[in-house]
């Protein structure tokens, strides 16, 4: 989209102004690289809140200018974090509608904002989520991985010893793996992955919404790359295989139950073999 009609989708927003926003602290999600991935609503709110936190203030300008949005910003990150709080809840009491946003994706995910929420819902004072793109997200709904559960798990931690500690913790957890990474670290981290679980399927989805966008797919071991990739990076790591029993094992444990129904029988043993219901009992039909 040409930077004209970013201008006139907030032209148009600011004619639809409905007002002064309500008083809060407003949680708005940004593009993770496209512009054209900001939402209507996150338009609106900064172009009408009375102040936007920033994680780094010139960057937030230039996306502020390239939406033609004027807006009074104040720094907001993990180093000013202690003394801003106590400033931005005063502001909040006099009534400010203020906005929150970090340098891409959703604020609060692997970025700062966190202590600045449960302090404004500890003094009893409205949090409004703004809702848009977060790398993590965008990451699994193309990745081909299970998606129907998933553990974020963020950053790692950097030193060998601390990330394995970490990864080892991760091993039976929940539906698909997200994490955040660096193209410098990227070769140690799926080294350890793949030293630590196996072979798992895994993905790598790189510069997300930018020129240069790829998704590859592959085992932990195959996606170890020779030399760092540029850009920002999720690794996507499938979830431990369960471990569905041997048919010769499937046998055993229905010999065991002879004495029970088959519909009781092919019960337990499914629940303890990975296999379905059906797949037990049909075995047992099939060698009873
Ligand atoms: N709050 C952001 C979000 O909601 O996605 C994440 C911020 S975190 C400081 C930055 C990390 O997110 C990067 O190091 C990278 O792992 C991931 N990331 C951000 N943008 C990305 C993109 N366009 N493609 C792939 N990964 C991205």
């Amino acid at each position: 989209m040409a930077k004209t009609d970013f201008h006139k989708m907030a032209d148009f927003l600011k004619g639809q102004d409905a007002g002064k926003l309500l008083p809060g602290l407003y949680i708005v999600a940004t593009p993770i690289g496209n512009l054209g991935d900001i939402t209507l609503r996150a338009l609106d709110v900064l172009a009408r809140a009375d102040r936007v936190l920033a994680e780094d203030t010139r960057r937030t300008g230039q996306l502020l200018a390239a939406f033609g949005i004027e807006a009074r910003q104040t720094s907001y990150h993990d180093h000013n974090a202690g003394a801003r709080i106590p400033q931005i809840l005063e502001m909040l009491e006099a009534g400010e509608a203020i906005a929150l946003v970090s340098d891409a994706g959703t604020p609060l995910i692997s970025d700062p904002g966190f202590k600045l929420v449960r302090a404004v819902r500890e003094a009893g004072m409205e949090v409004f989520p703004i809702p848009g793109a977060s790398a993590a997200i965008a990451a699994l709904s193309v990745a081909g991985l299970p998606s129907d559960q998933f553990t974020f798990a963020g950053f790692l931690p950097t030193k060998s010893g601390a990330r394995k500690t970490v990864l080892r913790r991760l091993s039976d957890a929940v539906g698909t793996l997200i994490f955040y990474e660096t193209g410098p670290r990227l070769k140690a981290t799926l080294t350890d992955m793949h030293e630590l679980w196996g072979e798992r399927d895994a993905v790598i989805a790189r510069e997300l919404t930018k020129t240069y966008e790829e998704v590859r797919r592959g085992t932990l071991s195959e996606l170890i790359p020779d030399a760092p990739p540029k850009g920002e990076i999720v690794i996507l790591v499938a979830p431990k295989a369960e471990e569905v029993w041997t048919e010769e094992a499937v046998d055993a444990a229905l010999a065991e139950r002879s004495e029970l129904s088959a519909k009781a029988a092919s019960q337990q043993v499914a629940v303890l073999s990975g296999w379905s219901k059906r797949e037990v009992y049909n075995r047992l039909q099939a060698t009873r």
